[in-house]
């Protein structure tokens, strides 16, 4: 019979495997080229992503959900945005007339989109020179939330501003700065930035203050 853990790893070999094929490319040496889904996240993560890469953990098929949609007949070709000798480059889920969408896999039902994916999406609606964009949030069990916003110039100058300082940093070979975040428990790099994570043992408090254990 087919061990806990031999099921895992094959599970885990398959979703990589998945993950591999459907992640967006980027060629470390050309800094010139700016990717959007870089300066939406950790810029230090980014940064390690491309002068000294470790292999990301992926936890489950909905964070495939954007790759497998980009790669459907629905899927928008990239687009590339100059800022001066830089390129920015971004690409959608999915492009119906006017409007964009970025499809997302959530845990549960947000009652708010989330920082980088407005981020995102915004700045899609500038690359791409559209004035609507939807967020569409899918759980595990198909329930979705669907979130509209209204193109933000102060949002998009803000990754233009992120994608010079990565550009910067790439060229002078400087690692940037921690950003501390939610981001940083489910980060490769954790680490690097913190300190060497931990399987504490449980402590049974009651032995530990004299009152016997619970397992007495
Ligand atoms: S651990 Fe946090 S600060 Fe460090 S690279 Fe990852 S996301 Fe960035």
């Amino acid at each position: 019979m087919m061990g806990d853990r031999d099921f895992r790893s094959i599970v885990e070999n398959a979703l990589d495997s998945i993950g591999k094929e459907l992640e967006i490319n980027i060629d470390s040496a050309d800094i010139q080229t700016i990717h959007l889904h870089e300066v939406v996240k950790c810029l230090r993560r980014s940064y390690y992503d491309r002068i000294d890469p470790q292999e990301v953990q992926r936890r489950g098929f909905n964070e495939l959900l954007s790759g497998l949609l980009r790669k459907l007949q629905y899927g928008s070709d990239p687009k590339e945005f100059a800022i001066d000798d830089i390129k920015l480059k971004g690409q959608v889920d999915m492009l119906i007339d006017d409007s964009i969408f970025i499809f997302r896999g959530a845990t549960n039902e947000l009652e708010t989109p989330q920082a980088n994916d407005v981020l995102y999406l915004n700045a899609c609606m500038w690359i791409y020179d559209k004035p609507d964009g939807i967020i569409v949030y899918i759980t595990g069990d198909r329930k979705e939330t669907t979130f509209s916003i209204s193109r933000n110039k102060k949002m998009f100058e803000e990754i233009i501003r992120r994608v010079r300082v990565l550009n910067d940093l790439l060229k002078e070979q400087k690692t940037p700065i921690l950003e501390p975040s939610t981001e940083c428990s489910e980060c490769q790099y954790y680490e690097r930035c913190f300190m060497k994570k931990k399987n504490t043992k449980q402590l049974d408090l009651a032995e530990m203050l004299g009152f016997g254990s619970k397992k007495d």
